[in-house]
This record gives structure tokens, C-alpha cells and sequence, in this order.
């Protein structure tokens, strides 16, 4: 844990990226010191470990292959924000201090090896990867929240003894799968297929939009237990990479977070044993339902990353770039749009994580954590598209 507290050096300068200097807020109104802390290790580890590979990572559609980018993530902890990690049940005392100056492996035995610290710190996490790369970042959400969370929440000990450890520490990389072709926004009408036979089940069907599909070493896959109950019908299986009959076929090309992989996952007669039965028999809607409340919420910090790293290549360059004799910045239409920009991020920033801190609480509102993400998605295309519009030497 020490590792998330080290002393902040100013951002890097990264050639990929045209930052200058970095652009900064005040915060102190939603974290408090602990936070503040664990922000400026992250940022620090952002950019010196994600940052740097983020073009390429989006030109070759890939992450990179001379860097175990989930290692890296792991050794620093990122992965199990809110899983486990004491033995006692004990809880992180979010404000103290003290505590973060020690090591949290030597201070705590640790079970998982997660950190049990929360939504909100995962939602720090999310946009501070996202920051550096927002493909790293989705990815990074569908494995730590999307799969591995739903191990938290839903596993038994037995499966949480099997998978959390090396999901938590990056050695192994987890999916989630719900959606197919015609079982997108209506979640609940997938088709595929789950039959009893002795000793498991055997799934049968096709699955779409599979980010970390192809590479995942366990996902959490739905499928329907009984057809004719509808919703009541769903049960969440964990699959494991290789079992016969789980096919990860074409990676999808997409205009947007490339690298970030997205699969189409394809089950002919994948024969998956009852221990794999993630929760009850019939009960996968409570849990798909129940999970994307709070991917919802974890997710909605990837655009306010977006949002910041707009910013942060905006500022430096207008501050530079000269017309008429002048910054360009300096120019009152221009103050104007980036007054605009900078009050989208912040007052997307104070939803989220208040949002955030709430469902720690364990006040989790369906209604708030869609909202943020609606607001959060909404302010950030508006952004990226003044960033294009004003800045189009940066992309040219
Ligand atoms: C990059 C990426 C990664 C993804 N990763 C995963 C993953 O890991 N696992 C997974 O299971 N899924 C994944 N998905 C799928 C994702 O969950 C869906 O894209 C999402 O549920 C939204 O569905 P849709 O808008 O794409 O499609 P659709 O539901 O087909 O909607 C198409 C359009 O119709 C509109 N629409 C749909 N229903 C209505 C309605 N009732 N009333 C009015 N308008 C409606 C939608 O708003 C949208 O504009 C991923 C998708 C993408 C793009």
C-alpha cells in the first residue's frame, strides 16, 4: 500500500499525449487526506506505468505485449479495491492516515489480498486509469468490478478461495457476459441456454460485446436455467478459459477504447459443473441486476477520466499556442468554453462520487448510480467534442 501513497511528483511530460503540464482542481471539497493521498500515488502510477503505452495500446488495438499491464495494476493494489482483504473482517479506517504509511500487507493478514476500501476509491482508480487510457480503464472496470466484485458479493467460500486471489493480484483476468445480439439494453431476454445434466449443466449459445472475452481466465456468464420463467429463469455461472465447448471467436473492431478487447463468445455444449453455479439456481437477475447498479457507478468515473485528460492537453496548449500576437487562451470566447469544460467535469466529478460514497453507506440507488453515468457520458462527449473543435493542431 505504500506504493499508493508516495510523494507526487508534478506529471510527466508525455510526447504521446502533448501534455505540458498538468491540469489541476480542487478536490478537497470531495476527498479528505487519506484520498487526496491515494489520488497522487495513483496518478503518479498512471503515468509512469499506463500513460506512456496509451497510443499505441489504441493504434495496435492491443495492450502491450512487453508489459503485464494487469501485473502491474495488481502490484499496486488496484484490483481489489472492494474485495477482502482482512482475515478479522476488520475494516481499512478510511481516516487514518497512520495506517496508509504502513504496509497493508504487513499490517493486515490479508485473505484475498484485497483492500476492502470501496466504491469510492474504486471509482478514483477507474479515473485515474481512465485518465491515462481510457481502453485500459473499461477493461480494467469489467475485471475488477463486472467479474470480480460479482465473486465478492455472490461467491461461495469455496469459490472465492479458487479465483479471488489471482484475480486480485493480475496473474489471472476476468469477464463478464450477458449481452447478445438480441439481448442488449433488454438484458433479461437472452437466449442461451443452460440444460441439467448430471453433475453440472451443459450452456449452449451465442454472447456479444465480451470485453476481455478472448483473454479472460474466468468470467461470469449468464444463462437461462428455465426459458419458460423469463427473468426468473436466469442463473450466472463462472466459466473458466478452456473448458470445451467455450469458444472466444471474432474480436470485435471498434471505432472507440480500442485495446480494450471485445469478443463474441460462442457456448456449444460447454458442460459446467453445479459448484460453478455463481449464487442460486433462478436468482441470476438479482444478481445481473444488483451488479450493474454498481458497475454503473464505478463505470461513471471512466468519462470523468476523460473528461481530465482533455483538460489536461487543452490548458497547456491554448497557454502555447499564439494568434494575433496572443495565447490563444487568453481570448474571452475561449475562457468562456473552458469555463464550460471545467465546470462539466467538476459538477459531473461531485455526482459520482457522492453517489460513490453513498452506496458505501450501503445506500445504493438505482436511479442515482444510472444518472451519474448518464450525466458523467453525456458532459464528457461534450467535452471531447470542444476539445476536437479548439485543439485540432493537437490531433492533426
Ligand atoms: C465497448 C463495449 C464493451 C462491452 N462490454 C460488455 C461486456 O463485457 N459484457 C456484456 O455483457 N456486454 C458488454 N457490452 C454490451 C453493453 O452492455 C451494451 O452495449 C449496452 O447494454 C447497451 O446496449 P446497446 O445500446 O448497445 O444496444 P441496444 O439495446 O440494441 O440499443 C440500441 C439503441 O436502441 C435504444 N433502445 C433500446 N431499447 C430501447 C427502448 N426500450 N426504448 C427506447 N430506446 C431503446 C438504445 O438506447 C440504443 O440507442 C459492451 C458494449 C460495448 C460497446
Amino acid at each position: 500500500m505504500l506504493k499508493l501513497v508516495g510523494t507526487v511528483k508534478s506529471i510527466a511530460v508525455t510526447a504521446s499525449r502533448r501534455r505540458t503540464a498538468a491540469a489541476s482542481f480542487s478536490t478537497s471539497l470531495l476527498f479528505d487526506e487519506t484520498q487526496i493521498r491515494f489520488k497522487e500515488g495513483l496518478q503518479q502510477f498512471v503515468q509512469e506505468k499506463i500513460a506512456p503505452h496509451a497510443d499505441k495500446i489504441d493504434k495496435m488495438d492491443s495492450f502491450p505485449e512487453d508489459v503485464n499491464l494487469w501485473k502491474a495494476m495488481g502490484d499496486f493494489d488496484l484490483h481489489g479495491l472492494t474485495a477482502p482483504g482482512m482475515q478479522s473482517g476488520q475494516r481499512f479506517d478510511r481516516s487514518n492516515v497512520k495506517l496508509l504509511k504502513c504496509s497493508f500487507k504487513l499490517t493486515f493478514t490479508a485473505e484475498y489480498g484485497g483492500l476492502d476500501v470501496g466504491y469510492l476509491y474504486h471509482c478514483m482508480a477507474m479515473e485515474e486509469i481512465s485518465r491515462g487510457s481510457a481502453s485500459v480503464g473499461l477493461s480494467y472496470g469489467v475485471h475488477s468490478n463486472v467479474c470480480l466484485n460479482q465473486l465478492v458479493r455472490h461467491g461461495n467460500a469455496a469459490q472465492k478461495a479458487k479465483y479471488l486471489q489471482r484475480l486480485i493480484s493480475g496473474d489471472h483476468v476476468g469477464a463478464l457476459s450477458i449481452s447478445e445480439p438480441n439481448a442488449v439494453s433488454d438484458a433479461v431476454g437472452i437466449k442461451c441456454k443452460a440444460d441439467r445434466v448430471d453433475g453440472g449443466y451443459i450452456i449452449n449459445g451465442n454472447k456479444m460485446w465480451g470485453t476481455n472475452g478472448g483473454i479472460a481466465d474466468t468470467l461470469v456468464v449468464y444463462a437461462k436455467t428455465d426459458v419458460s420463467a423469463g427473468s426468473k429463469g436466469i442463473t450466472a455461472f463462472i466459466v473458466e478459459k478452456g473448458t470445451p465447448g467455450f469458444i472466444a471467436a471474432q474480436k470485435l473492431d471498434k471505432l472507440g477504447v480500442r485495446g480494450s478487447g471485445t469478443y463474441e463468445l460462442v457456448f456449444e455444449n460447454c458442460f459446467v459443473p453445479t459448484e460453478n453455479i455463481l449464487g442460486e439456481v433462478g436468482k441470476g437477475v438479482y444478481i445481473m441486476m444488483s451488479g450493474l447498479d454498481l458497475e454503473r457507478i464505478v463505470f461513471a468515473a471512466a468519462p470523468i477520466g476523460i473528461m481530465q485528460a482533455c483538460l489536461d492537453v487543452v490548458l497547456p496548449y491554448v497557454r502555447q499556442h499564439e494568434q494575433f500576437g496572443r495565447p490563444i487562451g487568453e481570448f474571452q470566447l475561449m475562457e468562456g468554453k473552458f469555463a464550460d469544460m471545467y465546470v462539466a467535469l467538476q459538477s459531473s466529478r461531485s455526482y459520482v462520487y457522492s453517489v460513490a460514497r453513498d452506496c458505501d453507506n450501503g445506500n445504493i440507488v438505482t436511479k442515482d448510480c444510472a444518472g451519474a453515468i448518464l450525466a458523467a457520458a453525456e458532459r464528457a462527449t461534450q467535452v471531447w467534442t470542444k476539445t476536437q473543435r479548439n485543439q485540432p493542431n493537437i490531433y492533426s
